[in-house]
């Protein structure tokens, strides 16, 4: 099993996009959305759901400002937030 965090990119949330890795059908992605993905998480703060997709894309220019990809963040950042959040 592995794990993935990253920043979400809303202004002024502090929350981390997370996901498992594990699962994924590398050479089949899912199509969520209208566009191949691996998964769908959402922000463990506001709730802004993001996609994982394929790491090689073919993008419409046209669209290209739809298009952002968010901040890896470091797993312990994750789990010292998810310790926090147990505490409460
Ligand atoms: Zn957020």
């Amino acid at each position: 099993m592995s794990i993935e965090a990253h920043r979400c990119n809303v202004k002024n949330c502090t929350g981390l996009v997370v996901f498992e890795n594990a699962d994924f059908d590398m050479k089949n992605p899912d199509t969520i959305k209208g566009v191949y993905a691996y998964d769908d998480p959402t922000c463990n703060v506001c709730g802004k759901e993001f996609l994982v997709v394929p790491y090689y894309v073919v993008i419409d220019p046209e669209v290209e400002d739809d298009i952002e990809i968010i901040e890896s963040a470091c797993i312990t950042e994750w789990e010292k937030q998810r310790n926090s959040n147990h505490v409460r």
